[in-house]
């Protein structure tokens, strides 16, 4: 089948206008295929996903197939109960009346997927997409091409071309399927592209999701278990390399803490991935070489706590803690997006949230602290995409949260119920009787 732009919108939107996607067993039913193809290929998914980012079989499968596996199984179970129509109280004015709220598919769904965890960032708003009753284009990155390639070909044989289809490419490919009109475009990436998407959507009012990143902080106070803290931190940072919209970007370490913390995360990575991390089996690769030379230019500031070390050919960069940076360092500019880690000392809770509200909204915020009142502070004097207390990255799991940004982290939000609102139209409906 032709995978030109045109034709795949007008075949989908011919699909959506029989108004076969609609009923919740045409649903379900494609859930229950994408759940088929996410266990019967996950040999196949897990080898790519280790060509294109040498990602270990443990962190893709927990972060790519098993993820999407959960989200599917989320909505597997509750479909029934989100889609039923909310009834809505009626003012007494228009008594007798009834009034009730009921999702209503968009129709053609645009999802574009980035390279960092591509299965996943394609799959999982795919999960929603349908599950809302959607036909769905997906176009993954070609910066992942085994990924990309891996679903091109599988993708087909467990759901129907005429309901999914998958368009590989790269700009030129994207900036045609932005031509057609969707009736919703789902994008994860950086904010640069964000704006594109923005832009072109305008033309055809297509409403957008847009999952970006940004530099997410970690505040950490003393009183915290410095230990507990590091492991946390390293763990959730150093995962995919550092590649990870989520991970923590910087740490603001309160008062006295940076001496001791610092020797706790060299622990933290010593512990993770042994005595040469570039022999660990567990540590991921620099998904090209652009990215690897901008990343190796950031280590020219600070002191290097742990790591430092890199190999250009294998596009191996070490899990890095760097210590006594300055806020104007290159690496506190803009996201870093690799196992880099600054710890920026401050003096107290006042300066950390000066320093986080003086710069974009992060996609998160971390703390780690045992007081309430700090707590309580950064809840109401901070504003990010999620507030998380003892540990980064994981949160994005919890299917009942919604995941996504504010501000120059994003817009719009996503997994679970609330998948199922973004792909959705909340249509008002009001029943007055005639008698
Ligand atoms: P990327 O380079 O793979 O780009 C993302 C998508 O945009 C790709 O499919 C690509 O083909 C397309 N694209 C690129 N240039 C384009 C153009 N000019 N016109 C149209 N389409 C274009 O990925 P990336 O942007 O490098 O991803 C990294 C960024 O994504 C980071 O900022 C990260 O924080 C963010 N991110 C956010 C989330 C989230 O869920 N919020 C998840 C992962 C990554």
């Amino acid at each position: 089948m032709s995978t030109d732009a045109g034709t795949v919108a007008a075949r989908l939107r011919a699909t959506f206008d029989t108004g076969r996607t609609k009923p919740l067993a045409w649903r379900l039913t494609r859930l229950r295929a994408l759940r088929a193809l996410l266990t019967e290929q996950s040999e196949v998914f897990l080898a790519a996903l280790r060509a294109d980012l040498g990602k270990s079989a443990t962190e893709a499968y927990h972060g790519e197939v098993g993820f999407t596996l959960n989200e599917i199984d989320h909505t597997l179970t509750h479909l029934e109960e989100w889609l039923r129509p909310r009834p809505a109280a009626v003012p007494g004015a228009f008594l007798p009346a009834e009034a009730r709220v009921v999702r209503d598919p968009l129709g053609v769904v645009l999802v574009i997927a980035p390279w960092n965890y591509p299965l996943q960032l394609a799959l999982a708003p795919l999960v929603g997409a349908l599950a809302a009753g959607n036909t769905a284009v997906i176009k993954p990155s070609e910066l992942a091409p085994a990924t990309s390639a891996a679903m091109a070909r599988l993708l087909p044989r467990y759901l129907d071309r005429e309901a999914v289809a998958v368009v590989e490419g790269a700009v030129p490919e994207t900036t045609a399927l932005l031509e057609e009109r969707f009736d919703h475009i789902f994008y994860t990436g950086n904010g640069t592209v964000g704006r594109i998407v923005m832009a072109a959507a305008a033309r055809h009012l297509t409403p957008v999701t847009l999952e970006l990143g940004g530099k997410s902080p970690v505040v950490v106070e003393p009183g915290a278990d410095l230990a507990v803290t590091a492991q946390r931190i390293a763990r959730g940072k150093f995962q995919n390399a550092g590649q990870t919209c989520v991970a923590p970007d910087y740490i603001l370490a309160v008062g006295d803490t940076a001496p001791e913390l610092e020797t706790h995360l060299a622990a933290a990575v010593h512990a993770l991935y042994g005595d040469d991390p570039a022999l660990s089996p567990e540590y991921g690769r620099i998904v090209n070489e652009r990215h690897f030379d901008r990343l190796a230019a950031l280590l020219e500031d600070g002191r290097v706590v742990t790591g430092g070390g890199h190999d250009r050919a294998n596009r191996y960069l070490a899990p890095t803690v760097l210590a006594d940076v300055s806020e104007n360092a290159p690496v506190m500019q803009a996201e870093i997006f690799g196992p880099v880690l600054p710890i920026i000392a401050v003096p107290d809770l006042d300066a950390a949230i000066a320093f986080i509200n003086n710069r974009d909204k992060p996609l998160a915020l971390y703390a780690f602290t045992e007081s309430e009142r700090t707590k309580q502070r950064l809840a109401e004097e901070t504003s990010s995409g999620a507030l998380v207390f003892g540990l980064p990255v994981s949160y994005l799991a919890v299917p009942e949260l919604p995941f996504g940004g504010v501000g120059e982290s994003g817009m719009g939000r996503y997994h679970g119920e609330y998948s199922i609102d973004t792909f959705s139209h909340l249509k008002a409906v009001l029943d007055k009787p005639l008698g």
